[in-house]
């Protein structure tokens, strides 16, 4: 067996998913890379929480 990990296009390290988290006036809302998006929150730690469950929830 001969691993080579520079030609592994398919398996990839690190989450598929990268969230951040967007400010929309006076509310904070998270954002993933593959398009979705969580409500608007009050405060940027929500908002974070809701980028954690929308990982979380697609890694089980
Ligand atoms: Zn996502």
């Amino acid at each position: 067996m001969h691993q080579d990990p520079s030609d592994s296009p398919v398996h990839s390290p690190g989450p598929a998913h990268s969230t951040t988290t967007v400010e929309r006036g006076s509310f904070c809302l998270a954002r993933c890379s593959c398009g979705w998006s969580g409500a608007a929150r009050r405060s940027r730690d929500r908002a974070r929480t809701d980028a954690e469950e929308h990982r979380t929830a697609l890694d089980r």
